[in-house]
């Protein structure tokens, strides 16, 4: 049966559509100019973060982003072993070795108090990943790594909408990294951006992403860059999303809650406990036994889902690096997790048509 409710989908109007025609008639640069700044100016105010560099994804967020805080070939960075993967691949592609930690059952984020038995001689770096838009004690967690002397990056490609006590996530740690690719919060195609409050990692990163020069059309070259840089084509469509985000983060609220308190009573559907006040769920995500089952009965009437992430440690490629008996949650949780159509966009009606059917799975 065709899909008729998508796990997700971008969402683009005329809004995006009448904006990139008056660009492409307005003589321009096409690569990054006056509208990535104007983006990258949103995004600032949004989410209150002094500097704001966007580049070409969420994974080169986290590459430059260990780059410029210096970590080098031979160094360790404490990750979840519940993420997406490019979390960890991004430390593998600067020789970087990541260190895998279970995450805590209440929120599926790192296990702070698990990190220190995990601190080595050459644990430089914590990445801590805010899934989907929720997050431990972030205090604690600073605290731990002023203890330490270790870096914190956050990667919230997930966060955009989402805040820790009232402080956006992304703007805690020394570094924090947005996604923008089709599935997150708001798309530009591709694209990722840099949070950061040190006016001299501003510096660094900017000449990182273009060839370790000041400023641009010259040729002398004060660093190691290279040409990480984004595109005012794609920065046209993100001021719009940009835009539409405090409706869309209302929105995805609203569905969440529906979900919730639609399907609470069946007791086979776990929630993660979470907070609307602070967390935009990125995807309504419910644990279940066996997943699968659940997943192909919805397809059946055409709901799209979409099966979590398995633990990393049990991918092929980081299958030596940590196993099930050690990081017992989060192979709990990524055996255990679905997510359900999470469009900004679903109608009240698409809603309703899902609960009906998990619930008649379960009755
Ligand atoms: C999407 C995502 C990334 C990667 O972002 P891209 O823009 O797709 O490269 C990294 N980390 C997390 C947690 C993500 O969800």
């Amino acid at each position: 049966m065709n899909q008729t409710i998508p796990q997700m989908s971008p969402s683009i109007s005329s809004a995006e559509i009448n904006a990139m025609t008056n660009y492409l008639q307005s003589d321009p640069w096409l690569t990054e100019f006056t509208k990535t700044k104007e983006f990258e100016e949103s995004l600032k105010k949004y989410t209150k973060s002094k500097h704001c560099i966007v580049t070409n994804n969420g994974t080169i967020t986290l590459i430059i982003a260990l780059i410029a805080l210096g970590l080098k070939p031979g160094d360790e960075i404490i990750v979840p072993n519940l993420t997406m993967i490019a979390t960890p691949n991004a430390a593998l592609l600067v020789g970087i070795k990541p260190v895998f930690v279970d995450i805590e059952p209440s929120t599926l984020c790192l296990d702070i108090d698990a990190i220190e038995n995990n601190i080595s001689k050459k644990t430089k770096a914590i990445c801590y990943v805010s899934l989907n838009g929720r997050s431990g004690n972030m205090y604690k967690l600073l605290a731990l790594c002023k203890k330490h002397k270790l870096r914190l990056i956050e990667d919230a490609a997930q966060s955009l909408g989402s805040y820790y006590k009232n402080k956006h996530l992304g703007t805690f740690g020394d570094i924090g990294s947005l996604s923008f690719s089709p599935p997150k919060i708001i798309t530009t195609g591709q694209g990722g951006a840099l949070l950061v409050n040190s006016p001299k990692l501003n510096k660094i990163i900017r000449k990182i992403k273009d060839f370790g020069r000041p400023k641009g059309g010259i040729d002398i070259h004060h660093s190691l860059g290279w040409n990480f840089k984004f595109t005012d084509l794609q920065a046209v469509i993100g001021i719009e999303q940009m835009k539409k985000l405090p409706e869309r983060v209302q929105r995805k609220k609203e569905i969440y809650a529906s979900l919730y308190e639609n399907l609470r009573q069946i007791k086979q559907i776990e929630f993660i406990s979470t907070d609307l006040s602070q967390t935009t769920p990125w995807f309504n995500d419910i644990y279940v036994d066996k997943p699968k089952k659940l997943a192909s009965h919805l397809a059946s009437y055409g709901i799209g889902t979409r099966l979590f992430y398995p633990a990393v440690c049990s991918q092929k490629i980081y299958r030596s690096y940590g196993s099930k008996k050690n990081m017992p949650y989060s192979y709990y949780y990524a055996s255990r997790g679905l997510w359900l159509p999470s469009s900004s966009f679903l109608s009240t009606n698409d809603i309703a048509i899902i609960i009906k059917r998990i619930r008649e799975y379960y009755s």
